[in-house]
């Protein structure tokens, strides 16, 4: 049984993240136009600034990340399958 409610307020719209696969690895700058990202499900914040998440799990584009909280709370539910790097 999953822990989280179907109403869980992290939940909004991340029904593409479906089925994706996920990497497991470091955080880094995707883009040089911007300079740290939000976890998809709780906006936990990403980046190389002290107290920033460090590592997490980001879609094969490296565009979207999921923090480690969300990736075990949601795991099932979305399906995904992890990538080691
Ligand atoms: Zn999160």
């Amino acid at each position: 049984m999953s822990k989280i409610q179907s109403d869980d307020w992290r939940r909004s719209g991340q029904d593409f993240l479906k089925g994706v696969k996920l990497i497991a690895q470091d955080y880094f700058l995707y883009s040089s136009d911007w300079d740290h990202d939000h976890c998809e499900f709780c906006m936990a914040k990403f980046s190389m600034n002290e107290g920033d998440l460090k590592r997490g799990y980001s879609t094969t584009d490296s565009y979207h990340w999921i923090c480690e909280e969300c990736f075990q709370d949601f795991k099932e539910e979305f399906n995904w399958e992890v990538i080691k790097k």
